[in-house]
């Protein structure tokens, strides 16, 4: 059956209305920065209560097994596997996003040690190429990072490339790569590839599988919502992971950590890339941010993501022409993630005018404005009351104020 589209966009803006009411946002706030650091969704705090008073509190020791506790990282870890394509069974959540990115790194130049070259893109989060020259440091192996521009990145793929390691959505400018191409080409002259999802998962479709993309990483506390610092995942392709030797090979990735054997044999599967004693309260927090997501699409998402940024954009340039502004984003949905991004020389003191009227974006140096859409809470009424305040920030130069000028640690 064709369903007709009102009754489709109906059925969309009401089950957007439910996951709205799922998010504790405080009254007069429109928050475009959940691409940072997701909102608390509603539910959260009781859960981590029970876990602080019932489990740690009632069980002690005992909730390692009783709750559960161990296996927590497999079972959140299949709740946002099956949201970014993975196969059962191969994402565990665990440590941070850099960390993730190391062990995958690693994995991935064991895997070809005949190569030396690493690429990137100069598009990527400045961590992950943090980590791989730390890594390479450390390696001692010869091993170079090259960093070629994000439009340079296929044709810099040859056979000296043992791992493509890139972000799909730029932080920056929200410019998304194409997974499934890029990941065939570097298949094609025999490297691996590593996706950083930090700006994808819960945000737009990914088919891991499908791309048969090798490793991934991303965070907790972005689109998913697990709060300050959750826990982070990563993915290893199933027919590539039991050939990994860990760099970090802790006993929470050994076949029998409580075997207490002398020396380290790694769990088969995913489990391998866990490394120490996972946060069973930051995990808790996430696992029940994720509730947030049940009978959602996130195509759904994606497809209203698109049209509202596309809104912002066409709001922005309309109300805030002759300011100096300068689109950073794809102007094309299918090219961006889920951020609108402008260049504006004075955007820091303008960010923080905004957040003055209830605005809340973010500003990324040397001079980005980014606005985060998510639409499990962000709605056309808040885009076009964004574009107004920061109309009214320009035009009233409510950012020129000394005081607003000065950058805190935290941009
Ligand atoms: C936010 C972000 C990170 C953050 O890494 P942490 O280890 O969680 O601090 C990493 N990579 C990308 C692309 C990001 O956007």
């Amino acid at each position: 059956m064709v369903v007709p589209f009102s009754d489709k966009t109906q059925h969309e803006a009401k089950a957007f209305e439910r996951t709205k009411q799922s998010f504790c946002l405080p009254d007069g706030i429109i928050y475009l920065d959940g691409n940072s650091l997701g909102p608390l969704p509603k539910g959260v705090s009781e859960r981590v209560a029970t876990a602080v008073e019932e489990e740690w509190g009632g069980k002690l020791i005992r909730a390692w097994n009783e709750a559960d506790w161990i296996d927590l990282p497999t079972r959140v870890g299949n709740r946002i596997g099956a949201m970014i394509g993975a196969e059962p069974n191969a994402v565990v959540v665990a440590d941070s996003t850099s960390i993730n990115l190391q062990k995958a790194l690693a994995a991935a130049l064991q895997l070809r040690p005949e190569r030396k070259v690493l690429l990137s893109d100069s598009g990527n989060f400045p961590t992950d190429l943090y980590m791989a020259q730390g890594l390479i440091a450390a390696l001692g192996d010869g091993h170079q990072l090259k960093v070629v521009s994000p439009d340079e990145v296929e044709d810099a793929l040859d056979d000296s490339v043992a791992a493509l390691m890139l972000t799909e959505v730029d932080y920056r400018t929200g410019r998304l790569h194409s997974m499934k191409a890029l990941t065939a080409a570097a298949h094609a002259v025999g490297a691996l590839t590593i996706w950083d999802l930090a700006h994808s998962a819960g945000a737009l479709p990914v088919d891991l599988a499908g791309c048969k993309a090798d490793f991934a990483v991303g965070c907790g506390y972005k689109y998913l919502n697990g709060g300050p610092g959750a826990p982070a995942f990563i993915y290893g392709r199933p027919d590539l992971v039991d050939r990994i030797k860990p760099l970090q090979s802790g006993w929470m990735g050994h076949k029998a950590p409580f075997a207490f054997e002398l020396d380290y044999i790694p769990a088969e599967g995913a489990d391998r890339m866990r490394v120490g004693t996972p946060p069973i309260l930051s995990l808790t927090a996430l696992d029940a941010a994720l509730d947030v997501w049940d009978g959602i699409e996130i195509d759904t998402v994606r497809a209203a993501s698109i049209s509202l940024a596309d809104l912002l954009i066409d709001e922005i340039e309309r109300r805030c022409a002759g300011f100096g502004l300068r689109l950073a984003s794809p102007r094309e949905g299918d090219r961006r993630g889920s951020q609108v991004s402008f260049h504006f020389d004075e955007g820091y003191a303008a960010i923080q005018a905004l957040q003055a009227q209830g605005v809340i974006g973010d500003f990324r140096a040397p001079d980005l404005m980014r606005f985060g859409i998510t639409p499990l809470y962000i709605g056309e009424a808040e885009i076009i009351a964004a574009a107004a305040g920061l109309e009214t920030v320009l035009k009233d130069r409510l950012w020129d104020q000394p005081n607003l000028k000065t950058r805190a640690k935290v941009t």
